[in-house]
């Protein structure tokens, strides 16, 4: 399911997928292009999306090294990475909780420090808008986990 956010530039709305949401969003590349110019927008230019350069890179590597970086040798690592104790199993987005990220999304505000974003169908990388659900508190959400969780449920 996608929602709706805005341009950094024009402000139009725009829909996207919790995946596809970036730090700064754009209708556009003509917005892209004048948020980045310094004569029209000296105040916020400096930002730069550096996201299609992680596409372009992985492009290289594959062609580079096509028995390195396979799908499978990604995921190997990446659940390597998971079970590294420093990791929770949370998609993060700028340092942030994608899942909080969509939840503030959803509710159009800041999620409120006690608040608890619990994913209802147990899997803490979905973070659809549909999976998400917003406890007030901890207390809420161990309540709710006390009445659904005959047959287990996730941590947050
Ligand atoms: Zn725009
Ligand atoms: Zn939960």
């Amino acid at each position: 399911m996608k929602i709706a956010i805005h341009c950094a530039w024009c402000g139009k709305e725009i829909l996207k997928y919790p995946s596809q949401i970036k730090k700064k969003n754009f209708c556009c590349r003509a917005c892209q292009a004048a948020f980045s110019r310094k004569d029209v927008n000296p105040t916020g230019y400096a930002y730069r999306d550096f996201s299609k350069n992680s596409e372009r890179f992985s492009e290289m590597n594959r062609e580079r090294n096509p028995d390195k970086m396979t799908p499978e040798m990604r995921s190997k690592i990446r659940d390597a990475r998971l079970k590294s104790s420093t990791s929770t199993g949370y998609t993060k987005l700028y340092g942030r909780h994608l899942h909080r990220v969509v939840a503030e999304l959803m509710l159009g505000r800041p999620l409120n420090q006690g608040e608890v974003v619990h994913h209802i169908d147990g899997n803490r990388r979905n973070n659809d808008p549909t999976n998400l659900m917003v406890f007030p508190s901890q207390v809420e959400h161990a309540r709710w986990h006390a009445l659904h969780d005959a047959k287990g449920g996730d941590s947050e």
